[in-house]
């Protein structure tokens, strides 16, 4: 198929041949608001509001994934088409793209808030690949919605950057997750009080092209049981079952019961792999939860460096710790009973509803002992072994230990001879090591006692635990230095980290890509602490 953009109904031809296959099911099956408009409104009786186009001045491309391009079937020469330009920053649609914002309602820090929906994410369409694979394009800043409320519908650069980062290196260290196709500058000034401090400034506007199988969020389902609108939602679950869950074949009531418990499973996996890295989300509201079990919509996330089960990134949970790395299982199985609390409307039976949360709890257990046997390097769990891994998590806590360069450290020990120099650089504070010494030595006895039991050697046993500990994350700080170098034009440490990214068990990386958190970064905002102001 040829590219021809459709620019404010005045195509434009090139020779570029792009073999998108669109099949925008979600528009097609499911009934919306078909008059394009940008008035904030509710929406009853929509799962989704046709969009206009807003376009920007000058959109320039700053990054690209060209894993993601691959998936699409896109070459280097599309993606630095004028073409690939204009349509992924909003600016014009290619063929067979319709401009969409989706309605979701959701629960946000613990309470109910109504319609929220795609405020500034327009829909373009969902393409069938070369493979078959169903991928739905998303631009998020992309302007205003009817589900914008007082809001822009625009995305700041930083905020941007951190999507476009952090959405890659999450599916590189192998944990499920939205993609992102492009980071797109707009040329334009957005206005944003970054502190909420009461002072406003313009900053650079951006555009990330989001892409995933499926944006469907806990919230969409949310939204029709509050509004009373069940005939919708038992359509939008059977929709959800049919195109998002393709492995569920069964025909009778099970498949509700199915998919519900597979809802709730891949939610338990997913907040596991959060925890094994150091993750934390940062606003877990339910209209951030991905039905398919993906890591959805980056905010104010953050890795934690010195481990702290009660550390949040986001300021404005900083008295609540609601979403603290710590929390993040329970919070999850709390955002699952409110989707079981919409679904019960229609639900089969309240039992399917049970025996999913059942089924999350026994998921969360078992996937945190896989979990945690892995990151230790031991070959299967003891009952023991629970108060092992919780002693040294507590002694990490108050020694304010460098969760990433300890796992990694751990795996050289050798535990014939064990040594706790070894691990004394991924301590923050000479002074905490020295208090800790003996505590962390005594622990390290008991780890070394414990490998000595069983047949893995020294070297397959660092080499299966530098297989799930990661020795590259996206460190706040990092991301933080790619935004204040992009500020300035200067995009080379966007592409490092996309480029450390890729290999993030990998030993080989520049030494100040894998360097614990700096001095500097422990209390420069975007650092330490990060704002919802995006
Ligand atoms: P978030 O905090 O990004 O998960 O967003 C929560 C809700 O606010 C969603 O409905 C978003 O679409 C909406 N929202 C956030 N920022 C903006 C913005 N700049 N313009 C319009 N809607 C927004
Ligand atoms: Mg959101």
């Amino acid at each position: 198929m040829s590219i021809v953009l459709l620019h404010l109904s005045i195509p434009i031809f090139t020779n570029l041949v792009v073999h998108f296959s669109f099949d925008n099911s979600f528009v097609n099956e499911l009934p919306g608001v078909k008059e394009a408009s940008m008035q904030p409104r509710q929406t009853p009786g929509a799962c989704w509001s046709k969009a206009l186009l807003s376009p920007v001045i000058k959109p320039a491309l700053l990054a690209f994934s060209s894993e993601v391009a691959e998936l699409l079937n896109l070459s280097d020469i599309d993606v630095h088409s004028d073409n690939f330009l204009e349509a992924f920053s909003g600016n014009a649609l290619l063929p067979g793209m319709e401009a969409y914002a989706t309605c979701y309602g959701g629960h946000q820090f613990g309470s109910w808030a109504g319609q929220l929906g795609d405020g500034r994410a327009i829909g373009l369409g969902e393409i069938i690949n070369s493979a078959g694979e169903r991928w739905e394009l998303q631009l998020k800043g992309a302007g205003m919605t009817p589900y914008s409320r007082r809001a822009d519908g625009r995305a700041v650069l930083r905020s941007s950057i951190r999507e476009f980062l952090c959405s890659e290196a999450m599916y590189h260290l192998g944990i499920p997750t939205t993609r992102a196709l492009s980071l797109i500058a707009t040329g334009e000034q957005v206005i944003r009080d970054m502190l909420y401090d009461g002072n406003p400034r313009p900053e650079p506007g951006a555009i990330v092209c989001r892409v995933a199988p499926s944006f469907t969020r806990f919230g969409h389902f949310e939204i029709l049981a509050s509004r009373g609108e069940f005939r919708l939602l038992q359509q939008l679950i059977d929709f959800t079952i049919k195109r998002d869950f393709p492995e569920i074949t069964e025909k009778s009531s099970d498949r509700f019961a199915i998919w519900f418990k597979l809802v709730c499973e891949r939610t338990a996996r997913l907040v596991v792999e959060w925890l094994r890295v150091g993750f934390v989300h940062g606003v877990m509201n339910t209209d951030n939860m991905s039905i398919l079990g993906l890591t959805i919509d980056y905010g104010p996330y953050g890795w934690t460096d010195n481990f702290d089960p009660r550390w949040t990134p986001n300021t404005t949970d900083s008295e609540m710790h609601r979403y603290c790395l710590g929390k993040q299982p329970r919070v999850a199985r709390w955002n699952l009973e409110r989707l079981a609390e919409a679904l019960s409307t229609v639900a089969p039976s309240k039992a399917f509803l049970d025996e999913g949360l059942a089924h999350f709890d026994s998921t969360l257990q078992n996937s945190m002992m896989t979990m945690m046997s892995a990151k230790f390097g031991l070959l299967n769990w003891k009952d023991e072994d629970a108060d092992l891994v919780e002693n040294v998590f507590e002694l990490m806590t108050q020694a304010e230990v460098d969760m990433t360069e300890f796992f990694r450290k751990l795996a050289d020990i050798n535990h014939e001879s064990p040594n706790l120099e070894d691990l004394r650089s991924a301590f923050y504070k000479p002074e905490l090591f020295e208090n800790h010494r003996a505590f962390f030595g005594k622990w390290l006895q008991r780890y070394s006692t414990r490998l000595g039991e069983q047949q893995n050697s020294g070297e397959s046993r660092r080499l299966s635990m530098n297989l799930v500990n990661p020795r590259f994350v996206l460190r706040n700080y990092l991301a933080q230095q790619a935004i204040d170098a992009a500020t300035v034009g200067d995009t080379s440490m966007i592409d490092r980290l996309l480029e450390a990214a890729r290999n993030p068990y990998s030993d080989n990386h520049p030494s100040d890509l894998i360097a614990k958190r700096p001095e500097w970064a422990i209390n420069k905002s975007g650092c330490s602490m990060l704002s919802c102001s995006s």
